[in-house]
């Protein structure tokens, strides 16, 4: 059986763009990125069809509302979604697509294809996970925290998803991707066992949650 889709789901900064970046980077005859649409700002060095479809508001509405997207969420009060262009290619032999999507999107995607491949991307640990969040400095204070708050609710679904991956290092972790993506081709089951982790990664963001909060008090405020 083979795979036609794959999702990268989990938490922001698990490294799941880096991973579908890497993925098809290495693989450009099997894998292909899904660009995905949103009304977020792109950030210094983005491009529009590159690393996203950059919409407003109301065209984005209107993709809604004309069936554009298979799916779509509002995530860290933005709205993100995959068209459906990006994953219907019957017949022809063509890359996977990976899409690298919230917990919303992916349980969409599962009901749309149940064969899609969805692996979980989990962070190393706290101190790892939320230095990469606050070191890439793409975001204010008042983001990570958005984010942050937004990580707990992904990490409590983490165990509803059968197939995870440790992000410790970028290179095993592609190789887990494909690993797992050869497993489901070849029909066999490989389901990680996170939990720990995850309640690790829980306290960990709660931490830095109750630090932020402070001085973002009045930025949240807002
Ligand atoms: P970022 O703003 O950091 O690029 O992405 C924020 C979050 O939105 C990430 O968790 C990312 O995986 C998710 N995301 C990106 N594209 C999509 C999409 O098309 N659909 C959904 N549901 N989530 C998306």
């Amino acid at each position: 059986m083979s795979v036609e889709v794959i999702v990268l789901v989990g938490p922001s900064g698990a490294g799941k763009t880096t991973i579908a970046e890497r993925l098809v980077r290495d693989h450009p005859d099997r894998f292909v990125l899904s660009v995905s649409a949103t009304t977020r700002r792109p950030r210094s060095g983005e491009r529009t069809g590159r690393e996203y479809q950059f919409v407003t508001r109301g065209e984005f509405e209107a993709m809604v509302g004309a069936g554009q997207l298979i799916e779509w969420a509002e995530v860290h009060g933005e709205y993100y979604g995959t068209p459906i262009g990006n994953l219907s290619r019957a017949g022809e032999p063509c890359p996977v697509p990976v899409l690298d999507i919230d917990v919303q999107g992916a349980r969409q995607v599962i009901e749309h294809a149940p064969s899609a491949l969805v692996i979980f991307i989990l962070p190393p640990g706290p101190r790892r996970w939320i230095g990469r969040l606050v070191e890439r400095g793409t975001e204010s204070p008042v983001q990570i925290l958005r984010r942050l708050r937004t990580a707990l609710a992904e990490l409590r679904a983490a165990s509803s998803f059968r197939k995870s991956i440790v992000n410790e290092d970028l290179d095993l972790a592609v190789e887990q991707v494909l690993a797992l993506t050869r497993a489901a081709e070849a029909g066999r089951g490989c389901e990680g066992e996170p939990d720990a982790l995850v309640r690790r990664l829980v306290a960990g963001a709660r931490a830095e949650i109750a630090r932020l909060e402070g001085p973002c008090d009045a930025g949240m405020a807002q």
